[in-house]
């Protein structure tokens, strides 16, 4: 999908980024100093950059000053308000605190990449085509009429492919608020989509917490 830049000091954190982007499938840089980064960054390429603020040799705040268009998100121990505006006001088009849950961070880089039209518009698995602008689904060519939450829970599972989601986060996600108990909703409708989509292969279930759409 998209190339990124990581910038981060920390090796098990970039790692950690880097391992969970590319598992969505995004293709993935890692720098570990500022001038490293800067130097990576200017030479374009890149749909977004997540960028460390504390990094060694330039900060990321003089990093996003050199830079032109490229979507920057930072990610950074340093919660004081004063420092989140700064980033925001240099042009960063998010901000995120470290300590972050990673599903937390994944869904930032797919809503920055979606603002800036720099993510695919459709997604197909085995003969299943999802157009996301549509909100249209084909399988072998011909469409299949899936419900408006049938959807959102497909688009879920496609923008954190290969990672686990539970329960309760799939309905937080597409039903959009904290669902105590009844979590058999998502159960059904996951089983609609296999049934409907034919991709009982590739919606595992994970035992004991939820779902993963396996790519
Ligand atoms: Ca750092």
């Amino acid at each position: 999908m998209a190339k990124l830049l990581i910038a981060e000091d920390e090796r098990s954190i970039n790692d950690l980024i880097k391992k969970n982007l590319r598992l969505v499938g995004h293709d993935c840089d890692q720098c570990f100093d500022g001038e490293t980064a800067l130097q990576a960054a200017s030479s374009g390429g890149y749909d977004l950059i997540i960028l460390d603020v504390m990094l060694p040799a330039l900060s990321g705040f003089d990093i996003i000053r050199s830079l032109d268009g490229v979507p920057v998100i930072f990610v950074t121990a340093k919660s004081a308000l004063g420092d989140r505006l700064k980033g925001l006001r240099l042009g960063a088009d998010d901000y995120i605190v470290k300590p972050f849950e990673i599903l937390e961070l994944v869904a930032r880089v797919e809503s920055v990449l979606r603002r800036v039209g720099r993510e695919h518009k459709t997604f197909c698995i085995d003969d299943v085509k999802i157009d996301f602008d549509s909100r249209r689904v084909f399988r072998g060519g011909e469409e299949v009429v899936l419900k408006p939450k049938e959807f959102s829970l497909l688009e879920a599972l496609v923008r954190n492919r290969n990672l686990a989601l539970s329960r309760e986060k799939l309905l937080s996600i597409v039903w959009e608020y904290d669902y105590e108990g009844d979590t058999r909703t998502v159960d059904v409708h996951i089983q609609q989509l296999r049934r409907k989509l034919g991709l009982g292969d590739r919606i595992k279930t994970v035992y004991k917490l939820g779902y993963r759409l396996e790519i």
